[in-house]
């Protein structure tokens, strides 16, 4: 599922929304040993939902090959693809240096580039910390010991 997970770009941050519907996000991330990292700015709809409700459901999905037996066969269709669906509750982090540390772990998840934040930014921005609490996972269309 680790794996999985290191594969995908973004991933899909499920929440609630202020009238108790849901509310579906795509987002980048960062995720070490059992944690999710997100990052966004200091305001948005997003934010007052989380205030409400902290409970997420992120979801992640790798490979998107199509594939069949027969072309005839309308059901013999499927997508050679795994996802993995993880949930927890979002915490956002207050300390500089530990900010700078989880940007990073997201920075490193996109790129090897030396890279820097100024103070002032590393204040406005907000970073979201999601330890998993459940994590399942699914594959779809591989054989055997395929791997995406
Ligand atoms: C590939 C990708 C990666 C992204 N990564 C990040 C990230 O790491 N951090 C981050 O903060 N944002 C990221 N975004 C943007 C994110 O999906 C939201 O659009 C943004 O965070 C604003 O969310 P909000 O709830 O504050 O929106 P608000 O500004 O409160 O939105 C107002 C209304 O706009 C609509 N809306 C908002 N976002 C979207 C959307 N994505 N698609 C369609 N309609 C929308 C909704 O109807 C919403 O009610 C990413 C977007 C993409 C496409």
């Amino acid at each position: 599922m680790e794996d999985i997970i290191g594969q995908c770009p973004i991933c899909f941050v499920g929440m609630t929304d202020l009238d108790g519907n849901p509310y579906v996000l795509p987002m980048n991330f960062g995720y070490q040993a059992g944690t999710l990292y997100l990052h966004s700015g200091p305001e948005g709809g997003k934010l007052g939902m989380l205030a409400k409700n902290s409970r997420v459901c992120v979801t992640f999905c790798a490979g998107h090959e199509l594939t069949y037996q027969s072309p005839q066969m309308a059901c013999s269709y499927s997508m050679r693809s795994a996802s993995v669906m993880c949930r927890g509750e979002v915490e956002f982090v207050e300390d500089l240096e530990d900010k700078r540390r989880y940007l990073d772990l997201i920075m490193r998840h996109y790129t090897d580039n030396e890279f820097g934040y100024s103070d002032p930014a590393v204040r406005n921005v907000k970073v979201w910390k999601v330890a998993v609490q459940e994590m399942s996972g699914k594959v779809f269309g591989l054989r055997g010991h395929e791997k995406i």
